[in-house]
């Protein structure tokens, strides 16, 4: 006996139907109701049935508060005033709408978050409150180099939810021992074109910010001041004060890092909370005297701890638990296997976070620390040496071009080398050979041996 009953239609379907949200019909089961709606919308029809006329196996029924699979299911026989309710099952498409509804709640996480982070949701210092403040918090990571790669896979896989990325490098070769993010397929291709798609394959629910420039003094402020947490993963001097001043400036925490041969260090400086990063060494070194990866050479594991402490720090931070690397200075010898811990103190005397502080914007760093700013200019210039210079020098060893690469092993990355033929330009190859390896301190006679003869020592025959 057939009875008017209500159907209702789910959103994704209602294009289908009119855009009605429920449709009345007379029907005596759920088939002949269901058969009543497609006769009218046939567009409907391939949405609920398959060919063989089966309801499709994502598509759920419902009568009144009851599925029909536990009824009578498609033979569920209806009474006057009953609903049917069209519920489709919540994977595919439909999820990713409910997701972005959800998101857009500030408050809550999805379900696909619940599971995602279940193993910090059990933790009494993170669970749902801690989660959620993951989520709606951001990240400033400059440099996706040694310490980057850790830093971005761990923050991204923890769910905060907006990573702000800074570098300007491609992908080379030499970086693969150690920055872990990139395959060799990326060689040659913009890191952070890399590092946006790796975290983005990880967790989707993370927003990636590329900024691809070098940090300066005119963007840093700008850069900065939309992160709640800075992450210094850069390696030298300019960038790691400028990052150091424009977080005090800015009242921000800076998540400190570095990283030489086996040793690295780790820190927070939060001039609110504690030092800062000039409180603790106020001028930078000479230029030189400390030298970068590239010329001492890493541990390639060192980053890989060092940059996942840092990550540990900005978790804490972000989430407001545990006890922060503020006013501790953390050492980490990787050969002996050693932590230290040393006390850092605010120095009151400090010219960024003291309380007669006389930086109150950012400076010329590159000028501050004593380097050019065209580093290009400055290394062209470095790896050529005039003969007078030659001559104050004593010669070790003598490698002929032909056996070099056999020999490289005979050299070290921490030794001045130069490279020397009859006018300059085939050892010109071999200096780049060298610096495609990781020398640094390689240098070219310039004019070669001929130059020699004729400026040094014209008793050497010529040839
Ligand atoms: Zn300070």
């Amino acid at each position: 006996m057939p009875q008017i009953v209500k159907v209702y239609i789910p959103t994704p379907l209602q294009q289908y139907v009119g855009n009605q949200d429920a449709i009345e019909v007379r029907a005596a089961t759920v088939r002949d109701a269901f058969d009543a709606i497609a006769t009218e919308h046939a567009a409907l029809r391939r949405h609920l049935f398959e060919d063989s006329g089966m309801l499709r196996n994502f598509v759920n029924v419902y009568v009144n508060d009851e599925d029909i699979r536990y009824l009578q299911k498609d033979a569920t026989p209806l009474r006057p005033g009953d609903t049917i309710s069209i519920i489709p099952s919540i994977a595919g498409g439909s999820v990713s709408v409910m997701q972005r509804v959800a998101r857009a709640r500030k408050d809550q996480l999805t379900m696909e978050e619940i599971k995602r982070y279940s193993r910090h949701l059990i933790l009494p210092e993170v669970g749902m409150a801690g989660q959620i403040k993951l989520r709606n918090s951001s990240a400033l990571i400059v440099g996706t180099g040694g310490l980057g790669a850790p830093l971005t896979q761990y923050l991204a896989a923890a769910g905060v939810g907006r990573l702000g990325l800074v570098d300007f490098d491609v992908v080379d070769l030499s970086n693969l021992q150690r920055q872990v993010i990139y395959t060799t397929n990326d060689v040659g291709k913009p890191k952070l074109e890399v590092a946006k798609r790796r975290i983005e394959a990880m967790n989707p629910g993370v927003e990636v910010t590329t900024h691809e420039a070098k940090l300066t003094s005119e963007n840093a402020m700008e850069i900065l001041r939309n992160y709640d947490v800075v992450v210094d993963g850069t390696d030298n001097f300019p960038t790691r004060y400028l990052v150091n001043d424009a977080c005090v400036l800015l009242g921000k925490p800076n998540v400190y890092g570095s990283i030489f041969r086996w040793e690295g260090q780790a820190s927070v400086f939060w001039a609110e909370k504690g030092p800062c990063y000039r409180c603790l060494y106020a001028e930078p070194p000479p230029p030189g005297l400390v030298p970068s990866c590239a010329e001492g050479g890493v541990f390639g594991v060192l980053p890989g701890i060092v940059g996942s402490i840092q990550a540990t720090e900005v978790l804490k931070i972000l989430l407001g638990k545990g006890d922060l690397l503020v006013g501790r200075l953390l050492v980490f010898d990787a050969k002996k296997m050693k932590f230290r811990e040393l006390k850092l103190r605010k120095d009151s005397n400090c010219r960024v976070c003291g309380p007669n502080a006389t930086v109150k914007e950012l400076i010329d760093y590159y000028e501050f620390c004593g380097v050019g700013q065209d580093r290009e200019a400055e290394l062209e210039e470095a790896y050529v040496i005039a003969p007078e210079a030659l001559k104050a020098q004593i010669e070790t060893k003598l490698i002929p071009l032909a056996t070099l690469p056999q020999r490289v092993n005979e050299l070290s990355t921490a030794d001045e080398i130069v490279l020397y033929c009859k006018v300059g330009n085939r050892s010109a190859y071999a200096v780049n050979f060298l610096r495609e390896l990781g020398f640094r301190k390689v240098k070219n006679l310039d004019g070669g041996i001929d130059a020699w003869i004729e400026r040094i020592d014209p008793s050497l025959p010529s040839y």
